[in-house]
Order: structure tokens, then sequence, then C-alpha cells
């Protein structure tokens, strides 16, 4: 199942009150972060680029994702916890790659419940320059709401790989 592809021009982009994951009313701002990507490479160093946006989602979805924000958090933090317990009672000490091989475990099952609750599954930025925001997004009554709110026709929706809308970028 293909994500849309819909790119905003402008500046600014304006979200209908609907939500993207059920098209219920939507009244709270979730943030919804592009993937970090690489804007340039300097001399010195590399300088990422790193966009967040507001999107409204109902407040079902809104719970659903503070929850699983606060799994996230108590998982690292219990981790954290126990970590430092069993260092202090055993007085034993890891090798580096065991930290992080221990460290990466953990994070990723402090993540699991994001697999489920996931802003990016129903809404995505794939891109930005300075003329237009591109997103990906999953339902396409949503798509066509959001062109019709940024005040564009709704039949210019592109279904389809990403390499297709890119070809008739500005
Ligand atoms: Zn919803």
């Amino acid at each position: 199942m293909g994500n849309i592809l819909l790119k905003i021009h402008g500046k600014a982009v304006v979200f209908p009150a609907v939500c993207p994951h059920c098209l219920q009313r939507a009244d709270i701002p979730i943030q919804v972060k592009s993937p970090s990507r690489l804007a340039a490479h300097y001399v010195v160093a590399t300088k990422w680029k790193y966009f967040t946006i507001q999107v409204p989602f109902c407040k079902d979805y809104a719970r659903k994702y503070r929850n699983a924000q606060l799994v996230f958090a108590s998982v690292l933090g219990l981790g954290i916890a126990i970590f430092i317990t069993v260092m202090l009672i055993t007085m034993s000490t890891l090798s580096d790659w065991q930290f992080v091989v221990l460290t990466m475990v953990w994070i990723g099952l402090a993540m699991i419940p994001f697999l489920f609750v996931s802003p990016s599954k129903h809404i995505k930025l794939v891109g930005q320059d300075d003329s237009c925001i591109e997103f990906a997004i999953r339902d396409r009554k949503y798509a066509q709401m959001l062109e019709i709110a940024n005040g564009m026709a709704p039949s210019e929706i592109n279904d389809g790989k990403r390499d297709d809308a890119r070809s008739f970028a500005a």
C-alpha cells in the first residue's frame, strides 16, 4: 500500500481539522519529524537538516501516542536503574561492546510501542526546501483535504513512488 506524495508550495502549511489516522475531529497537535537528512558536506563538519511540524490528531490518537512515549521513557529509565543496581551489587564491569549491545537492545525494546503508534505511519515529512514542503500521506481522503485546505485542486494527487513526484519539482 503506497503512501500518497503531496507537495505543498509556500512557506506555511494549513492542516485540516481532521485526524490523519481516523478522519475524526482533530485538535491536539503532535510533532511529526522528518528523517534527518544530509543537507551538505562541509570541510570541517557535516550538516544535518532536521525539521519538525505540528499536525493535529484526534484526542484518542494523541492519548495513545502519549502512552507510547510514557512506556518508552519508563522502560528506558527502568533499564538504567536495573543496570546501575546490578553493577553496584555485583561490582562487575562491562566491556565497551557489551555496554553498547545492551544499550541498543534495551532501546529497541523500549521503542516497541512506536511500532504500533507512530504519527509518521499516517503523515510523514519527506522533503522540504525554500519553496515547498513534501508529505507522504496514508489516507487518500486526508490528502485531498490537506490539498483543499492549502488552496490546491484535489485532483493533483500523485499516487505512486516518490521518484514520480520528484519529476515535476519546481
Ligand atoms: Zn484519529
